[in-house]
C-alpha cells in the first residue's frame, strides 16, 4: 500500500473565525486528529448564553421572514459562489479539524455549493401560496401558506462538519427562519466558516449563530429553547432529543446512524463494483453515516470480485497533509480508533477473518488506521450489527437476489443501499430495500448529490428528510386559508336540519367526483 506523510502548515486566520461563536465561557481547545496538536482555541458558550442566541434570533427572524423569498435566495447563491471561490482555505479548516484527506474534505465544498444552489433555485417556488380544491368549488377559495417555525435549532457531527452544517441551516434559512447551530466540539471552526462565508454572502446579522460546548449541555440548552430542531448524529442521541422535542411538542428531523449494505449480483460490471466498493467503504475513512459497512456478493461471483476488492484496496493511498495525493486520512480521534479496534478484535476472536489491513498506522499519526476487510464474520460478532464508523468492512455470500434482499434489511437501521448489477435489476431490487436511499452501480454519492430528492433514514435510521421539497418545507408551518363566499356550509334560514343533510348528501355525492 502506498503511503504519503506530507504535512504542510495550516495558517488559517481561526481567531477572526472563533471571534464569530456565540459565547464568554471557558476556551476549549480544538486538536488537530492527523498529529495529535493543538489547533485553534474558541471560547465555549456559558450557561444562559444559548437562551439569549435563540432571542438574538428570535428578533432577527421577525424582519427576515418579511423579506420576500427571492431576496433570500440571493444568499444561497452568492454562498453557493463564494464556497467555490474560498475553496482552498474551507479544505484546510475541514482538514485541520478531522484529519481527513483533502479528497474527502472537498466532497463537502462540492456538496454545499450544490445543495446552496439546488434551494437558491427552488426555494421560492417551494414557498409559494398554494391554491386548492375549495370545500365547495368556486364558492370557497382555499389557500396554502407556508410560514417560518421561528428559530431552528441545528446540531451537527463531526464526520461532514462543513457541509452538515451549510445542508440543514440554508433551507431553515430560506424558509425564513433563524437558526442557531451546535456542532461537535472537535469541529466548531468548520461551522464558524460556513457562518462566516453566509455573512460574506449578505446573510443579515443574528439569523445565524453558532453556539459551542458538549452536547448534553449545550446541545440540550439548545433542544429546550427552539422551535423547530434538526439533528444529525447517532441514533442513541437522536432517540434522546426526540423525547425531549416531544415533550415540548417541537417539529423533530433527525439524520441518525446506518449500517449500509452493498449488495453484489453476479451479472455486476466486477471491475467497477470492486472498484466502486472500496471508494465507499473508506470515503472519510469509513466515517461516513451512508458509507457501506457489509458487502453481500452472490457466491458466483465472490472469488473474484474478492479479488478485484482487494486489490483496489491495496492501490488505496493512506496519508496525512494537505497534499492532494492521499485517498484515506485519519480517524477523527484515538477514543474512535479503539472503537474500531474494539469491533475488529471482538470480530476476529469470534471467528472472522482479516483479508486485509487490521493495523494502525502510528508512522503516519495518532489515529491512522488500514482500510480493513473481513470475512467469515459471526453473526454473534458485534459489527454484525452495529455501526462502526470506521474503516473496517465486511464480506459475506448470498445465493441469490432474494437473500441478499432479505440479509440487506435484516437490520434495524435503514439510511442507504449500493447495488451493482443490470440498471434494470437494479431499480427492481431497490425498490424491496428498506433505506431512505439505493445508489445503483455507485457507492453513495449519487442519490446523495441528488439533491432534488429526499435523503433520509427508515427505521431507526432517522425522521424526516433533508434535501428535495420535505428538506425546505419541513422549516415551515403550513397554514390553510379559506375564504367562503355567497352560502355559508350550514342550513340556510328557515331550512330544516334534515332537509339541510338530505341537500348536502346530494351535492357530496357530486363534490365527490371532482376531488
Ligand atoms: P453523537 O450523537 O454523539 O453527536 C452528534 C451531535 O450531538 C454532536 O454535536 C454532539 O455534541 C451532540 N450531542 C451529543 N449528546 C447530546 C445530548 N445529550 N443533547 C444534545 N446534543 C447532544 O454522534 P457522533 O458520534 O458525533 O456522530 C456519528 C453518528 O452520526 C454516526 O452514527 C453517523 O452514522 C451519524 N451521522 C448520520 C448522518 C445522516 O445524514 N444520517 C450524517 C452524519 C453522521
Amino acid at each position: 500500500m502506498n503511503t504519503r506523510t506530507t504535512t504542510s502548515p495550516v495558517s488559517q486566520d481561526t481567531s477572526r473565525l472563533a471571534a464569530l461563536a456565540t459565547g464568554t465561557g471557558p476556551e476549549l481547545e480544538v486538536t488537530r486528529p492527523a498529529d495529535g496538536q493543538p489547533y485553534a482555541v474558541v471560547r465555549q458558550t456559558a450557561a444562559g448564553e444559548v437562551a439569549a442566541a435563540v432571542r438574538r434570533g428570535r428578533s432577527a427572524q421577525k424582519h427576515w421572514a418579511t423579506t420576500p423569498p427571492k431576496e433570500r435566495a440571493v444568499v444561497a447563491r452568492r454562498f453557493a459562489e463564494l464556497v467555490l471561490d474560498r475553496r482552498n482555505e474551507i479544505l484546510d479548516v475541514i482538514q485541520a479539524e478531522t484529519g481527513k484527506s483533502r479528497l474527502a474534505a472537498f466532497e463537502e465544498v462540492v456538496d454545499a455549493s450544490m445543495m446552496a444552489s439546488y434551494y437558491a433555485h427552488t426555494a421560492a417556488r417551494l414557498l409559494k401560496p398554494r391554491r386548492h380544491v375549495g370545500a365547495f368549488p368556486v364558492l370557497t377559495q382555499t389557500t396554502e401558506l407556508r410560514h417560518p417555525k421561528g428559530v431552528v435549532g441545528v446540531i451537527t457531527p463531526w464526520n461532514y462538519p462543513f457541509t452538515l452544517v451549510a445542508s440543514d441551516s440554508v433551507p431553515a434559512l430560506l424558509a425564513g427562519n433563524a437558526v442557531v447551530v451546535k456542532p461537535d466540539h472537535q469541529t466548531p471552526f468548520s461551522a464558524l466558516l460556513v457562518l462566516d462565508l453566509l455573512l460574506a454572502s449578505g446573510l443579515p446579522e443574528g439569523l445565524m449563530q453558532v453556539v459551542v460546548g458538549p452536547g448534553p449541555v449545550v446541545g440540550s440548552e439548545l433542544v429546550g429553547a427552539v422551535d423547530f430542531m434538526m439533528f444529525t448524529g447517532s441514533t442513541e442521541t437522536g432517540r434522546l432529543l426526540a423525547q425531549q422535542c416531544g415533550a415540548r411538542l417541537i417539529g423533530f428531523s433527525a439524520e441518525l446512524g446506518g449500517k449500509n449494505p452493498l449488495i453484489v449480483m453476479d451479472d455486476a460490471d466486477l471491475p467497477a463494483a470492486a472498484a466502486g466498493a472500496a471508494r465507499a467503504c473508506f470515503a472519510n475513512a469509513g466515517q461516513l453515516c451512508v458509507g457501506p459497512e457489509r458487502i453481500y456478493v452472490h457466491e458466483r461471483v465472490r472469488e473474484p470480485f474478492t479479488q478485484s476488492f482487494l486489490d483496489a484496496v491495496a492501490r488505496l493511498r493512506v496519508g496525512a497533509g494537505t497534499a492532494w495525493e492521499a485517498d484515506m486520512g485519519s480517524i477523527i480521534s484515538p477514543t474512535q480508533l479503539d472503537r474500531v479496534r474494539a469491533h475488529l478484535d471482538d470480530a476476529v476472536a469470534k471467528g472472522a477473518r482479516v483479508l486485509a489491513g487490521g493495523t494502525p498506522r502510528p508512522d503516519l499519526g495518532p489515529s491512522f488506521f488500514e482500510p480493513t476487510v473481513l470475512t467469515d464474520v459471526p453473526e454473534d460478532a458485534t459489527l454484525f450489527r452495529e455501526e462502526t464508523f470506521g474503516p473496517l468492512v465486511a464480506i459475506y455470500p448470498i445465493a441469490s437476489a432474494d437473500e441478499a434482499i432479505a440479509r440487506a434489511n435484516d437490520s434495524a437501521l435503514g439510511l442507504s443501499a449500493s447495488v451493482w448489477t443490470s440498471p434494470s435489476r437494479g431499480r427492481t431490487l431497490a425498490a424491496q430495500i428498506e433505506a431512505g436511499m439505493v445508489n445503483v452501480n455507485e457507492g453513495y454519492s449519487a442519490a446523495w448529490a441528488s439533491h432534488g430528492s429526499p435523503m433520509g433514514g427508515w427505521k431507526e435510521s432517522g425522521l424526516g428528510r433533508r434535501h428535495g421539497a420535505e428538506g425546505l418545507l419541513k422549516y415551515t408551518e403550513a397554514q390553510t386559508v379559506a375564504v367562503q363566499r355567497g352560502v355559508p356550509i350550514a342550513p340556510f334560514a328557515g331550512m330544516s336540519n334534515e332537509t339541510f343533510a338530505n341537500l348536502f348528501t346530494r351535492a357530496a355525492r357530486i363534490l365527490n367526483h371532482f376531488r
